[in-house]
């Protein structure tokens, strides 16, 4: 079995797989055999895990792409939906910002700058309303702190108690959006 190796000062060994390669992470002292050997006992499960990992990159593969008069009509949606939410949920928070950007981006759903200027994703329009809000809260939250610090996170939950489901599904299902950007 093929596997990039990362050791470190953890004390047990485990295996995933990571862009379709299995890594394992060891302790650093573990020798190659009962490394080797951790990896055969295993090996039904580690096959299941390659196996998961390889259909779900098929999956994305085959994503069906957005047309860009799609992308276009999501993009003028946006420009009404993004601000109309990030009224509602500063007057919540108790902050203000600036200009918010509507874009179709391949690697990230927000971003707020420290002037105060949000910029959305578009593709967060396909996604259930309570995330795309999620996202909408997170940056908001920016205003008040620049950095993902557990205040910073206290800030989020108070105002958008279902925060984390939401930041679940993104993570699940974000990729199968982004997947319907032509590279
Ligand atoms: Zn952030």
């Amino acid at each position: 079995m093929r596997y990039e190796l990362i050791r470190s000062r953890r004390k047990t060994v485990a295996a995933q797989v990571k862009d379709g390669k299995l890594v394992v992470r060891a302790p650093l002292f573990m020798s190659r055999r009962d490394i080797d050997a951790f990896l055969e006992m295993n090996s039904a499960r580690i096959e299941r895990m390659m196996e998961k990992a390889r259909a779900r990159e098929r999956e994305l593969a085959e994503a069906e792409k957005l047309t860009e008069g799609e992308l276009a009509d999501l993009v003028k949606r946006g420009k009404e939906v993004f601000p109309e939410r990030a009224a509602h949920y500063a007057r919540l928070i108790g902050v203000d910002f600036g200009r918010i950007s509507v874009r179709k981006q391949r690697t990230r759903w927000g971003s707020c700058s420290p002037k105060g200027d949000l910029s959305f994703n578009c593709l967060l329009l396909l996604a259930p309303p309570e995330v795309l809000d999620s996202v909408v809260v997170h940056e908001l939250c920016h205003r008040k702190r620049m950095d993902h610090s557990k205040r910073f996170y206290d800030e989020v939950l108070r105002v958008f108690p279902d925060y984390r489901e939401c930041r679940k599904w993104l993570n699940e299902h974000g990729p199968k959006l982004l997947a319907k950007l032509e590279k």
